[in-house]
């Protein structure tokens, strides 16, 4: 038998529930200056259960080269990666209206 959401009751692979989640939640991508004047990328709003933010933290650092954490729900990034963050979160399948860079 397959596995069934327990959200909606449907099969895990026909459910849609990640999906409507992904589409209703704001992402936040800003730039903010650390010591030094060193900038740092931070994402947040990403409240997704089924997104491993350890994981995607991991991704987001190879993507960009550059080292980074995850503090609570934020996805923290050493040096400016705003627009190749953005890139890979609209390739995970979120909107690109719903992502805000700042
Ligand atoms: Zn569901």
């Amino acid at each position: 038998m397959a596995d069934i959401c327990s959200k909606c009751g449907l099969p895990k692979d026909i459910c849609v529930c990640s999906t409507i989640s992904k589409e209703q939640q704001k992402i936040k991508v800003h730039r903010e200056l650390r010591k030094w004047r060193r900038p740092v990328t931070v994402i947040e709003g990403i409240e997704d259960k089924n997104i491993d933010l350890e994981k995607l933290c991991q991704q987001m650092k190879a993507l960009c080269a550059c080292g980074g954490t995850t503090k609570s729900n934020q996805i923290i990034l050493q040096g400016d990666h705003r627009d190749k963050t953005k890139q890979l979160l609209v390739k995970l399948g979120f909107p690109k209206r719903n992502i805000e860079i700042s």
